[in-house]
């Protein structure tokens, strides 16, 4: 495989960025000691100094003359204690506010100033370099911030999850709760489809909160409960973010009460849904404050009957937002389908890999045990792939994400489920070893590559009974797909 210049140079910089850091430490703490260094010579050179204007030559000789036992005396006094100096802040360290933050405006584009967020919000949201509001967030933001519940139609990419964190964060802060709080009642709660998906969302939260005080805990399973349910044993919890399944677990041991809730969040409910959690998810809503009481914020990348009816039930008179899938889909994403034998695939996807631009690559394929197969071929030929799939243990999957984003990986392989909650910038080609089932996977697929403003390429291997479905793709995305024949060199051994 060969290098992307771009993404290598961009993982370069965030290394140099840290070794910058800790080299500005290191030299912080050289200086420090330059400085004591610095004094400590000073006063000897003003010893000497005074001793010089008596008698340079005498104080030589005395030196030299000096009996042993009082060289070791001065040896052995002991160092001066330093005073103990209470620091004030150093004057020129000026507090952070909102005019360190300049962002100009332009036609056609909301900024966040515009929008009248609480400044350790905005102190935040600066870190993360956002600079204006994506289609979605301009468009959910006012309405979500007055305290309306809402109703998005928007898929991963589209900065969806920073809209509904920045309106809920906004609300957390500016209205304090007159009451007293006891702990393990959260105050906002997010209910996510997948581990990966919540953790992500997670994530987020704290970047965003990383000047609120506002505590953020995550309740997944598959990894420590005790460790998650320790999180809320000294300090109030204001935003949980939690897939169904450890969320019931936490409910039904009472070790979580939901009754305190004031912002909910319901994320992918179309994944929901079709993953069987919405019993779950019902019992959940069930057990926060009545729908009046509470802001709802409901998202979706797809609506069929079912979803609406759910969203209109656990919303109360909500705005409706769409981000068009087209938009999402199509506009930063390349999609290429080839048409291929099944016996021609594997040939096909191997020398896919091994061209130049393909970089930083994730191949779905649609069952578990195509996903192991196609991992034990590709890495036998000693490409650096990993494996993502349901029956992998959630501490074994973290891991995989992160070698993928540091570049430890090349390669990853995957199914829906998991893949789905992937959110990794700079990927630069997914690969469909396999069309989906559903066409709505299709999309969430490509939606992998092609984040945050990037460019990316999908690549569909379709062999004759998959081109089938292709139509019903194309009606989800608006657009007519070409299938072609991969080119010649394509197809050579590998
Ligand atoms: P999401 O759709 O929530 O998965 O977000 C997709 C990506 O867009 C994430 O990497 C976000 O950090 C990034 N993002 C979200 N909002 C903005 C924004 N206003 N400006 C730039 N990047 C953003």
């Amino acid at each position: 495989m060969g290098q992307d210049p771009t993404n290598a140079s961009q993982e370069d910089t965030k290394i140099q960025d840290v070794k910058v850091e800790d080299t500005k430490a290191q030299d912080a703490t050289a200086e420090d000691t330059k400085t004591q260094d610095i004094k400590a010579e000073g006063t000897k050179a003003e010893d000497v100094k005074v001793e010089d204007t008596a008698n340079t030559q005498s104080e030589t000789k005395a030196q030299q003359e000096k009996p042993e036992s009082d060289t070791k005396k001065q040896q052995e006094k002991p160092a001066q204690k330093r005073p103990n100096r209470a620091r004030k802040p150093r004057s020129n360290q000026k507090k952070w506010d909102i005019s360190q933050f300049e962002v100009a405006p332009v036609e056609g584009k909301r900024r966040f100033h515009d929008l009248n967020l609480p400044d350790v919000l905005m102190h935040g949201i600066q870190d993360l370099k956002f600079e204006y509001c994506s289609p979605i967030q301009g468009e959910i933001l006012p309405h979500t911030l007055q305290g309306f519940d809402a109703i998005g139609k928007a898929q991963t990419g589209t900065g969806k999850t920073a809209a509904f964190l920045i309106s809920l964060i906004t609300d957390l802060l500016t209205h304090e709760v007159e009451h007293e709080r006891y702990l393990a009642e959260p105050r906002a709660l997010i209910v996510a489809p997948t581990r990966e998906l919540a953790m992500q969302i997670a994530e987020d939260a704290k970047k965003l909160c990383k000047y609120a005080d506002l505590h953020v805990v995550l309740m997944v399973g598959g990894m420590d409960y005790t460790k998650q349910k320790n999180a809320m044993a000294t300090k109030l919890v204001d935003i949980v973010v939690a897939t169904p399944g450890r969320l019931i677990d936490f409910m039904t041991r009472k070790d979580l009460h939901l009754d305190m809730v004031e912002n909910l969040v319901l994320d992918e409910a179309d994944r929901m849904l079709d993953m069987g959690f919405i019993p779950q998810v019902k019992r959940i809503v069930r057990a926060t404050p009545r729908i009046e009481s509470r802001q709802t914020q409901l998202f979706s990348a797809t609506f069929n009957y079912d979803v609406l009816e759910l969203a209109h039930q656990w919303t109360h008179e909500a705005v409706s937002i769409e981000v068009a899938p087209e938009n999402v889909a199509t506009d930063t994403v390349d999609q290429k389908f080839y048409m291929v034998s099944n016996d021609d695939k594997f040939k096909l996807l191997v020398n896919l890999l091994k061209q130049d631009d393909v970089t930083k690559v994730i191949i779905f394929a649609n069952r578990r045990d195509q996903t192991q197969r196609l991992y034990d071929r590709v890495k036998k030929l000693g490409i650096k792939i990993g494996i993502l799939s349901g029956e992998i243990t959630q501490q074994k999957r973290t891991r995989t994400l992160e070698d993928l984003k540091t570049g430890k990986l090349d390669v990853l392989v995957a199914t829906d489920v998991v893949g789905r909650g992937i959110h990794i910038d700079g990927v630069t080609h997914v690969i469909n070893y396999t069309l989906p089932d559903n066409p709505e996977d299709y999309v969430h697929r490509i939606g992998r590559t092609g984040r945050a403003g990037a460019e990316g390429i999908a690549i569909t291997l379709a062999c004759e009974y998959e081109a089938f479905e292709m139509p019903a793709i194309e009606d989800l995305l608006g657009k007519k797909l070409t299938c072609e024949l991969p080119p010649e060199e394509l197809l050579k051994p590998y």
